[in-house]
């Protein structure tokens, strides 16, 4: 299958925090990736603005240094380096200050797409959308990408959008949360909405339940600081969690658009039940041998911060009334796999008599392995009589598609490329954010009066035992946590 790349239209792309550990790991890498693919016309610039003081040629180095460590493997012809390294441009500047905002304004080319990229703390997005206004650095096709967390409750996240909305219409407003950018999770749509076979069984009649598991090897490492006033809940479930949920439970958007698409998520996120406390387990991990626990990487010997949470959420709607979505995510677990799990209901009769419990499941692989895999129930082969046994129809893309798949964009790649396109079906709406922030505040507000202690867990495992009980109680089971 041939690889057809459609270079987008030429563009000035600023990133705020060109110098940061997200431009270097993520940003710049993903456009060279780009590059290399021939995405990026020729005119195509990209601005570095940070407050380390150096000039071009220096941060053209610090390009190319990211861009060996992070680009991964690729067939880039020699000298390509040097064909993107020439479109990188850089300004010292200061968010707060007067600093470098004329440099910037003198380096803008008027006739071709604009896109600031907030990669700085979000305590500095309002000055930023302020400064590029104060400087006349916008116009109506000018668009911003911001980057989460957007905000830690619904209060901070109306100041935000308040902020951006000061200077520049929602249309204009690109916040990102890069699991939409995954190819998986547009699949996911792909799957329901392209295919008669999924969507007349999608619902509480033939679904018994739905899991989405986010499985992290990895502690809180040197993010500890940040993370601990986090935790899960704000960090992963109002997110990304959130996100995959409202993907499996939208109804059908009436054409695939930007608005329709998010206005079907939002719909979703307004039926989600408040959460009973004992439908939530919380937990921390423990000490392994030579690595530390929760607390003590945290440096806070009585934090009641989660580095796991499970919780089992109803959405009172039509469709999905009765079908609990189970979701859970955590460090130092078992395994790192993200992964969104169908269970199908079990046949209400079988003519071939008494079997063993057999069930379609559906599981959506978003890392690692990307794909789709289909349990069917079939005949056991061989004689003695009609034995039946579950095994996966598999939809690997890589031997399906060939060398097209084998090496899908990354989701910054894929997203960066749609802000310049102007294509916000997968970007986060202002509302939605809101939305989220007011279904989890609750949730939050009550472990806070409760004093809600977190339980442990052993690291590498697959979480704290309440989590297997919590789901006992409804007679069913996680999945496996398994690479
Ligand atoms: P970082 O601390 O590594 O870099 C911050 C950048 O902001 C630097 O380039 C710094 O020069 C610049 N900066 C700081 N103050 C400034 C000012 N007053 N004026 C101009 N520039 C200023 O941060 P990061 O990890 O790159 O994260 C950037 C944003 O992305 C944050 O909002 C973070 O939450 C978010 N994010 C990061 C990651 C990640 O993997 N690093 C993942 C998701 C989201």
């Amino acid at each position: 299958m041939v690889s057809r790349v459609i270079p987008v239209e030429p563009f000035d792309l600023v990133i705020f925090g060109g110098t940061g550990d997200l431009a270097r790991r993520k940003i710049l890498p993903g456009l060279f990736r780009r590059f290399c693919a021939g995405q990026m016309p020729p005119e195509a610039r990209v601005i570095g603005a940070a407050r380390a003081e150096m000039d071009t040629s220096a941060y053209r180095t610090f390009v190319s240094e990211a861009i060996q460590e992070f680009a991964g493997v690729l067939t880039c012809e020699d000298g390509t380096l040097d064909g993107f390294l020439e479109r990188m441009h850089y300004v010292p500047i200061d968010a707060r200050g007067e600093n470098g905002w004329s440099e910037l304004a003198d380096l803008m080319r008027d006739d071709v797409v604009r896109a600031y990229y907030f990669s700085v703390a979000p305590g500095l997005f309002g000055d930023l959308a302020e400064r590029l206004n104060l400087h006349g650095l916008t116009d109506e096709a000018t668009r911003i990408v911001v980057e989460k967390p957007f905000g830690r409750d619904l209060e901070t996240a109306r100041a935000l959008n308040r902020d951006l909305a000061a200077y520049f219409d929602e249309s204009q407003i690109y916040r990102i949360d890069h699991y939409l950018g995954k190819e998986t999770v547009q699949n996911l749509m792909a799957v329901r909405f392209g295919n008669m076979l999924f969507e007349p069984l999608w619902n509480s009649q033939y679904v018994d339940h739905i899991q989405i598991t986010v499985a992290e090897t990895v502690g809180v490492g040197g993010r500890g600081e940040y993370y601990d006033k986090s935790g899960a809940m704000r960090d992963m479930v109002q997110n990304h969690l959130m996100q995959l949920l409202c993907l499996i439970a939208m109804e059908p958007p009436s054409k695939f658009d930007p608005d329709a698409v998010r206005d079907e998520k939002l719909k979703v996120i307004r039926a989600l039940d408040p959460v009973e406390p004992h439908h939530i387990v919380r937990g921390q991990y423990e000490a392994e041998e030579g690595a530390p626990g929760y607390r003590e990487e945290v440096n806070d010997p009585r934090s009641r911060t989660e580095s796991y949470i499970a919780m089992k959420v109803g959405v009172s709607n039509w469709r999905w009334a009765g079908t609990p979505f189970y979701l859970r995510t955590g460090k130092r677990l078992k395994a790192r796999c993200s992964e969104i799990t169908v269970v199908f209901k079990a046949l209400n009769h079988s003519i071939f008599g008494e079997q063993e419990d057999h069930r379609n499941v559906l599981s959506i692989r978003l890392q690692p392995n990307e794909g789709i895999t289909l349990g069917v129930t079939i005949k056991e082969p061989g004689p003695g009589g009609m034995r039946l046994v579950d095994v996966p129809l598999d939809m690997s893309f890589a031997d399906a598609l060939g060398d097209h798949a084998s090496d899908p964009p990354d989701a910054y790649e894929r997203l960066i490329m749609d802000v310049i396109r102007g294509n916000q079906t997968l970007f986060m709406r202002g509302d939605e954010v809101e939305a989220a922030w007011a279904w989890t505040d609750p949730i939050i507000d009550g472990w806070e009066t409760r004093g809600d202690v977190p339980k442990t867990y052993d690291s590498g495992s697959e979480g704290p035992v309440d989590a297997v009980q919590m789901l006992a109680r409804d007679t069913r089971v996680w999945r496996k946590v398994a690479s």
